[in-house]
């Protein structure tokens, strides 16, 4: 009976039989040894919980390249986004990108390509792009959620904190000098802050090692038209700060930091979001 029930999956049933076969086992065996051998049981049985629970963690987590994290999280459903999406938006272009970007959320377009800004907001991004001579091939583009909001809503917090490891693993990836943030929720949720993108935009922030940008959304400029002058000034401060990181990093290789050594600036003090 016992057994017919495991056979059907009943986990009870499962969990008593292994109880008989274990005392099965332990009769006629002395108690010292009975507590040594239940405790090498119970040691195997946790290390092959931990090893699965490894294998779980690592599978996105071990991904050495853009390819095999899009491979890993393409059919992701840990959020209620993946139930509505088209496809995942992982990020587009280069790999080894000095400046990445981060939006907010893929919309309509995007869904639809699974490509990031590929919509109006995207051609305004490669215009701004091109004023600096740069193309989308040049930079890394990305979002802080993978999927479309239903209506392009705002992120919800649970659907942030779900989605936000992939990007700081794109970004441990990607290895760039400055991370541009599109607009406040982006801004919001990598620099960790409640200031917004009017006081923030343009300006070099430094937290956790890592340069950042936070730039006005090219969607909002699309909406409100004199956002995009700012941008255009703000595009050029990028260029700017983006030269000034250069020869930072040049001199820390130059210093041969242990730092630059590794391929990384070295963590300097995050700044008070309030100086800004
Ligand atoms: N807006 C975003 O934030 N991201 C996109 O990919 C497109 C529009």
């Amino acid at each position: 009976m016992l057994r017919r029930l495991r056979k059907q999956g009943h986990k009870e049933a499962s969990f008593r039989i292994r109880f008989q076969e274990r005392k099965s086992v332990l009769r006629g065996v002395p108690f010292f040894r009975r507590v040594l051998l239940v405790r090498l049981v119970l040691l195997d049985e946790l290390r092959q919980l931990l090893s699965l629970g490894g294998a779980m963690a690592e599978e996105w987590e071990a991904a050495s390249t853009i390819a095999e994290l899009y491979e890993a999280i393409k059919d992701c459903g840990r959020c209620p986004l993946g139930d509505t999406r088209t496809n995942l938006v992982l990020g587009t272009g280069d790999e080894q990108a000095e400046i990445m970007f981060v939006g907010e959320a893929p919309g309509f377009h995007e869904d639809r390509q699974g490509i990031p800004f590929v919509g109006p907001a995207g051609q305004l991004l490669d215009q701004l792009l091109g004023s600096i001579g740069l193309e989308r091939s040049q930079v890394y583009i990305a979002n802080t959620l993978k999927c479309r909001p239903p209506e392009n809503r705002d992120p919800q917090p649970q659907e942030l904190a779900t989605c936000t490891p992939f990007l700081f693993k794109q970004i441990e990836l990607i290895g760039p000098r400055i991370i541009c943030t599109l607009g406040n929720h982006a801004t919001k949720t990598l620099l960790v802050t409640n200031t917004g993108i009017t006081q923030l935009h343009g300006k070099l922030m430094r937290k956790g090692g890592l340069a950042y940008v936070p730039l006005f959304h090219p969607a909002a400029a699309l909406h409100k038209p004199p956002l995009k002058s700012t941008l255009v000034e703000d595009f050029q401060r990028l260029r700017e700060h983006l030269e000034s990181e250069r020869v930072r990093w040049r001199e820390m290789a130059e210093a041969g930091g242990k730092d630059a050594e590794a391929g990384s600036p070295p963590d300097k003090e995050p700044e008070q979001m309030g100086l800004f």
